[in-house]
Parts: C-alpha cells; sequence; structure tokens
C-alpha cells in the first residue's frame, strides 16, 4: 500500500536568523541519528537555508550523514548595501518565500531522486503548511520559544476580541484572567504584535507572520517544542487540546548529549578555565542573547554594580567597547570580571562557579538556565522574553526582573544581593534545582520528551500521506 510507505525524503526549512538555526540543526541531527538507528538507514534530510547560514554550518556541499544542505534565494538585490537596520535581511527573506522554498525543494528532489515525504519546518515559516498540503505530506513545525508564547499566538484573536476597541486606554498591568492559567501574565508582558487586529497586521513583517502562524499551526500534522511537559504542565495539556499534536521533544541542549556524535565545546576564549579558578556559585554570567543589547547606561550601570557588590562576572559582550565602556568593562579595577565576545553558554551554565545570570530571557537561554540550575536576573527587550520573565519571576520562581524594568546601578546590586546572598536567592536555586531534575527525567528513557520524540520518529518515517 503506498499510502503507508516509509516516507525516505525529509526537507527541512530554516528560518535563518537570530538564534533559530542552532534549534533546527540540532533536531535534525537527532532525528537522522534516531531514524537510522530506530528505523531505516537510507532516509535522506534536505536542509533548505540561506547560501550564507548554510556555509556557516556546513563544512561541505556535501553535508554529514544522510544532511545535506540546499541553498534558497535570501532576496537580497545584487548589490544592495546592508543599512544596519536589522531587520531588513529578515524583510527581503520573508518576500522572497514561499518561492525560493518551492524551487530549492524542486533542486533538492531533483539531485536526491526522490519526491519528498515530510515537511519539518521552523514554525515562523507558516507558509510551508501550505506546501506540505499541495504535496500531500506531513508539516512539523518546530516553535522556537516557549509553550506559554505559542498559546498566546494561538489565543491571539481571544486576547484581541477581549481587549476590544478600548487596547490605548487599558492598564497595561492588567492580568490575563480571562485565558485559562494566565492569571499571574500582564498585558505589558505579550509582545505587541499580538495586539495589532488582523486589517492593521499587513504592515507589520511579524504581526503578520503571527496572525498567520496562529490559523496555520493548528492545521500541521504535530507541532514540536524545544521544551518539556513539566516545564508548564498547564499550557501544554492546553496545547495539545488545540493542535492535531503537540510533541515536547526538548531541553535540546541535554538531547545533544545522546546523540552519537556530540559536537565538541568550542571555547576559544577560556572562559571554562577560567570558571574554574572561581568559587562555587560566585559568578555572574552575562548575556543578552544574539540579537538584543542594553543601552549604553545600563551597560555601564551593570558593570558599576557588579563592581560594587564585589561579584565576578564573565560577560559574553557584542558591541563596540569604546570610550567610557571600554574603561568601566576592560579597566584594571574590574580585574575580577571576564569579558569575552561569545561564550559556551551551555556549558557555562551548567559550570559549578555560576551562581546567577543577567539574561534578556530568550526561551534558550531560561532552558539552558534551568538546565544548569543557575537562577536569573531578567532584563527582557522584546518578543517573548518578557512573557517568559513573568513565568521566570511569578510561576517558576527561580529569578527576578531587574527593578524597574530597566538596568540601574542600585537596583542592580540590590537584585544581585538578592540572588547571591539572601535567603530568596537560596530559595530560587532549590526551585530550579527542582526544574532541572524534571529536565534531565524528561529526556531519559522512558520520560515524557523521549517519547514525544520516539513519537516524531514514528511520524517522519511512516505516517500515511496525508
Ligand atoms: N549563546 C552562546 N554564547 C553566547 C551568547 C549566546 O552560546 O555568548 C547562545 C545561547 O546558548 C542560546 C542562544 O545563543 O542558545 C541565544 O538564544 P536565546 O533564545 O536565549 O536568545 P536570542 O538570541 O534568540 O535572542
Amino acid at each position: 500500500n503506498p499510502n503507508t510507505e516509509p516516507i525516505r525524503h525529509i526537507a527541512v526549512l530554516a528560518f535563518p536568523f537570530g538564534s533559530h538555526i542552532s534549534p533546527l540543526l540540532n533536531l535534525v541531527r537527532r532525528l537522522s541519528a534516531g531514524v537510522a538507528i530506530n528505523v531505516a538507514s537510507d532516509v535522506k534530510f534536505s536542509f533548505l537555508s540561506t547560501s550564507q547560514s548554510n556555509e556557516a554550518l556546513f563544512s561541505s556541499k556535501e553535508g554529514f550523514g544522510n544532511v545535506r544542505p540546499y541553498d534558497v534565494n535570501d532576496g537580497w538585490p545584487e548589490g544592495r548595501k546592508l543599512s544596519g537596520d536589522i531587520m531588513e535581511p529578515v524583510e527581503m527573506f520573508m518576500r522572497a518565500t514561499p518561492g525560493n522554498f518551492k524551487k530549492a525543494l524542486e533542486e533538492a528532489e531533483e539531485d536526491r531522486g526522490l519526491k519528498i515525504g515530510c515537511l519539518v519546518s521552523d514554525a515562523f515559516l507558516w507558509f510551508t503548511g501550505e506546501i506540505a498540503s499541495e504535496r500531500s505530506v506531513p508539516w512539523l513545525p518546530l516553535w522556537m520559544a516557549g509553550p506559554r508564547s505559542l498559546l498566546v499566538q494561538l489565543e491571539s484573536e481571544k486576547i484581541r476580541r477581549h481587549l476590544g476597541n478600548d487596547q490605548g486606554r487599558i492598564c497595561k498591568d492588567k492580568t490575563l484572567d480571562f485565558l485559562p492559567g494566565f492569571k499571574a501574565i500582564r498585558i505589558s508582558d505579550l509582545h505587541e504584535e499580538v495586539l495589532i487586529t488582523s486589517q492593521d497586521s499587513e504592515s507589520s513583517l511579524f504581526a503578520n507572520m503571527f496572525h498567520k502562524m496562529g490559523q496555520n499551526l493548528p492545521k500541521a500534522t504535530a507541532v514540536l517544542i524545544n521544551s518539556f511537559h513539566k516545564m508548564d504542565p498547564e499550557i501544554s495539556n492546553q496545547l495539545k487540546t488545540k493542535l492535531r499534536k503537540f510533541l515536547n521533544i526538548g531541553p535540546f541542549t541535554l538531547t545533544m548529549k545522546l546523540s552519537p556524535k556530540p559536537m565538541p565545546v568550542l571555547d576559544e576564549n577560556g572562559c571554562l578555565d577560567w570558571l574554574s579558578e572561581h568559587e562555587t556559585m560566585s559568578v555572574a554570567y552575562v548575556s543578552f542573547g544574539s540579537v538584543a543589547t542594553p543601552l549604553p547606561h545600563e551597560i555601564a550601570a551593570l558593570a558599576e554594580a557588579l563592581e560594587e557588590a564585589k561579584i565576578p562576572f564573565l560577560w559574553s559582550f557584542r558591541g563596540k567597547l569604546e570610550g567610557f565602556l571600554e574603561e568601566k568593562l576592560c579597566n584594571s579595577r574590574l580585574k575580577f570580571g571576564k569579558v569575552v565576545p561569545w561564550a559556551p553558554q551551555v556549558e557555562v551554565l551548567k559550570h559549578s562557579s555560576v551562581g546567577a545570570f543577567v539574561t534578556h530571557c530568550g526561551w534558550n537561554s531560561v532552558l539552558e538556565s534551568v538546565a544548569g540550575g543557575v537562577p536569573l536576573i531578567c532584563r527582557p527587550f522584546w518578543g517573548d522574553q518578557r512573557l517568559n520573565m513573568r513565568m521566570v519571576e511569578a510561576v517558576w520562581g527561580i529569578g527576578v526582573e531587574v527593578e524597574g524594568g530597566l538596568i540601574t546601578k542600585e537596583g542592580m546590586v540590590k537584585d544581585l544581593r538578592r540572588v547571591f546572598l539572601d535567603n530568596e536567592g537560596k530559595e530560587m536555586r532549590e526551585r530550579i534545582g527542582v526544574l532541572k531534575k524534571l529536565a534531565h527525567e524528561a529526556v531519559e528513557g522512558g520520560g515524557n520528551s523521549s517519547k514525544d520524540f520516539n513519537a516524531l520518529v514514528k511520524i517522519v518515517t511512516k505516517t500515511p500521506r496525508v
């Protein structure tokens, strides 16, 4: 029966910006190994991304194992110079979709001599659902943030309906009581795009993308997430009722080590050795992810606060270090600090010397902090970061929001003392320790995430064509 034939060619469609690529590649590595071990070794994976991102990820056009890269047009006009606006490449890329992906899919099929039988994609690429349905193959989008921000996406119509036309006048501190499980979440914790109505969304790239995702994700064969069920069980249960299938298959940083060939840890800046010279739980690790940067006066205030509180720090810093900031961060008075352009964050957060993580609350950072058992001091910027921050502070009780939302010296000194010295910090550490244990249990054999992963392997290899 051709309808139950195993699927032999799986296409993986990437959104090549921010920190979206590495979890997807991570999934492909694990999936290709899992499929080979459990089902068949001749399944082929085609990884579709821009040439720039493919060159950074793959050392050759051949790829590795049974995973081969194919380039997708990035939509950037020939000869056009970068304006410095970080959103411009994203807009150009999105404008070239879905045509660029369709073309690359055909190339992959021709090159591999096999029709594609399944599409795995970044959930941002909502239109892959339409491509999958045109081809009558399963669609498996991977949501790159947390379960709660996914639910907000699915409930955005309801949220807007509830807030009605009064948005301008609504107190942003109002909580979202009308959504089950959202008592602790405030309107101000949502990303702005949620509040934009469908008519107005056409003018905002992300608002439009989020609307379309909200409409399309419920049609997916299964929605995948880098999380584990017990991280947010009530929300995970709700998602199971709203989606055809919802599979928690993370945390990816813990499942990585289960892959037969774990990636080597690159520590060009000697962060881990430096940490080993410090006492247990004495160091603050500072990083605001791959895109966000606090305002210059906040950076200076943070440096001054660390100095005043006498907390050694490891700071993953991107941007220009000049004048005042250079003096603040690199002068001799701050010898107890180390500033690096990039740190092996997953390993850093697992190091016993790290006692707190000053973070923007990106989803990967939150999960990695949980996997390492390190409490967080949160300075969120945009997107899902405020929602994650509220969860960290008000639901999981594993960290604090910086006083007043912006970093000030006085506020940060207080926050550092709360986490490093006070009993409150000890309690946060205990609570995050419990989550850490649950995360580890989830990825072990018989754990929820490993069961969901096995279900995924079955789908990508055996699902009858839809
Ligand atoms: N990261 C890292 N080293 C650094 C800074 C960041 O390895 O010096 C990684 C971090 O481990 C995480 C990702 O970059 O996996 C950042 O993702 P997140 O979702 O936290 O934030 P985003 O970059 O999307 O804002």
